[in-house]
């Protein structure tokens, strides 16, 4: 552009901006920035792909997690690494909520399957997330062993945002419009077959097939992982809309090992899942 072009605009900017002191400030955040979609992953496999899509990544370090801030087709989007377990998970999600405001959050990656129908490759949306690993035994006298098939699922507890008062939370439901987002571009998958299911998560890796099938049977899980029930719980105290999409990186059943390339798989899918819920959210 002409410099002179670009100083007469600068001008009229200055000149309105000043015109309009008043309102200035919150007329420029929702327009300058509208709240971002923050995606998260465990590990680099998870989330270098998703990364290397955002433009003008400026990466930023709350704690010990690392979260790049960029956009996707002009839309604000957060790549945030939650590093691998439940614990993780959790913290990693209330610092993107305090930091960002995200208007949803995405959290995806690599998980083993359960479900006896689904293989390696198969995607998971997750209308539901539960925690398999809160679980109470009756008691045992010493001698009487170790029978984790009698152990009986327990409600997590979280304290309502609103109220103050204990809820006791069982699964977490997803929101209803990213899910069928994320299904709304199944056809468009080459890897295997998108399924909406149950992502079961704990800090536990499971490869005995009674106990795969002991869980697939109490908790309804498709597949399981180590993050998305954790961040689902967090999301849900503080309201903000959450889905869980994960790939099946291994599964037992079929006898079909880890492969971390389908981490890259996610991505790519969850990168077009995010470009059509940008669309949905310029629109607005
Ligand atoms: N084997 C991997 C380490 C994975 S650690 C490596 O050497 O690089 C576990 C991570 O993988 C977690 O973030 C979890 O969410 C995911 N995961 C993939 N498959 C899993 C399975 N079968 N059980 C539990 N977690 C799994």
């Amino acid at each position: 552009m002409n410099k002179k072009i670009v100083a007469l605009i600068l001008v009229i900017i200055t000149a309105v901006s000043f015109v309009g002191c008043g309102n200035q400030e919150n007329d420029q955040k929702s327009e300058v920035s509208p709240r971002p979609i923050v995606i998260q992953g465990a590990m680099d496999v998870e989330v270098e792909t998703l990364v290397s899509q955002l433009k003008d990544a400026k990466e930023v370090k709350y704690g010990t997690w690392t979260y790049w801030e960029g956009t996707m087709d002009n839309y604000p989007v957060v790549v945030a690494k939650t590093e691998i377990g439940m614990t993780n998970a959790a913290a990693n999600t209330v610092f993107a909520i305090e930091k960002f405001n995200p208007i949803a959050i995405i959290n995806q990656g690599t998980s083993g399957g359960h479900d006896p129908a689904l293989h390696r490759y198969d995607i998971v949306v997750g209308k539901k997330a539960v925690n398999f690993g809160s679980l109470r035994s009756e008691r045992a006298e010493y001698g009487e062993g170790i029978q984790a098939e009698n152990w009986i699922p327990m409600n997590n507890a979280a304290i309502d945002k609103e109220t103050g008062e204990e809820k006791k939370v069982f699964e977490f439901e997803a929101d209803k419009n990213l899910v069928e987002t994320a299904m709304s571009v199944a056809s468009s998958y080459e890897n295997g077959t998108v399924v909406e299911g149950i992502i079961g998560s704990a800090d536990e890796w499971n490869r005995e097939l009674d106990r795969i099938q002991w869980i697939h049977e109490t908790f309804g899980t498709s597949t399981e992982e180590m993050e998305t029930a954790s961040a689902a719980q967090i999301a849900d105290v503080f309201d903000v809309p959450f889905v869980g999409i994960r790939i099946l990186s291994n599964t037992e059943i079929h006898n079909e090992e880890y492969d971390r390339e389908s981490g890259i798989y996610c991505q790519e899918y969850v990168a077009k899942v995010t470009k059509e819920l940008i669309k949905q959210y310029s629109m607005k």
